[in-house]
């Protein structure tokens, strides 16, 4: 039987899972954090030791969280993988510069995993995902109102297509494993 993250390399997309300690460029954009942080824009505590972090096709693993391999984190950032996949650098800039596009792009990875765990869909879920990523500089009210449009849209089985290629590589693996 092969991992989770082996198959999805093989039938979706390649991707490379790294520990953060071990990135040079982690340290210097926990440096950045730090300096948001300082000026109220962000709220990111442990930016290094609790939270995973993806650029393109990699995915820097928390340093204080041992790597799982069938967890909701790993389906979170493999979604992020396949946004940056299918839209390049746009992805990079609207994710740094716009808000709007920020929540959206964080949204559809929660909704990820609204499909793989049917029971996350729900207004408790979304409750708890809005706070978490008001941490990320993003106001409730629009984190909020996105996270309930996934929301409905998981449960209206119209998913975003990216949402949809990580639970169905899933439920592929699941099946044959
Ligand atoms: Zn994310």
């Amino acid at each position: 039987m092969i991992s989770f993250r082996t198959y999805f390399n093989l039938h979706v997309r390649k991707v490379r899972i790294i520990v953060k300690s071990k990135s040079p460029l982690m340290k210097i954009i926990a440096g950045i954090l730090w300096l948001s942080n300082k000026l109220g824009i962000t709220n990111i505590q442990d930016f290094m030791g609790n939270y995973a972090t993806t650029i393109h096709d990699r995915i820097y693993w928390p340093s204080s969280d041992p790597y799982m391999d069938d967890s909701p984190r790993l389906f979170h950032e493999l979604t992020h993988v396949l946004e940056w996949h299918y839209r390049g650098v746009k992805y990079d800039l609207e994710y740094i510069f716009s808000r709007s596009k920020r929540t959206y792009y964080e949204t559809v990875c929660v909704q990820t995993n609204m499909l793989i765990n049917p029971k996350l869909q729900s207004q408790a879920y979304v409750a708890s995902c809005t706070n978490q990523f008001a941490n990320y500089g993003i106001p409730k009210s629009m984190v909020r109102k996105e996270l309930n449009n996934r929301l409905i849209e998981a449960v209206e089985k119209r998913p975003q297509a990216e949402s949809s290629l990580v639970a169905a590589a899933y439920r592929d693996w699941k099946m044959n494993s």
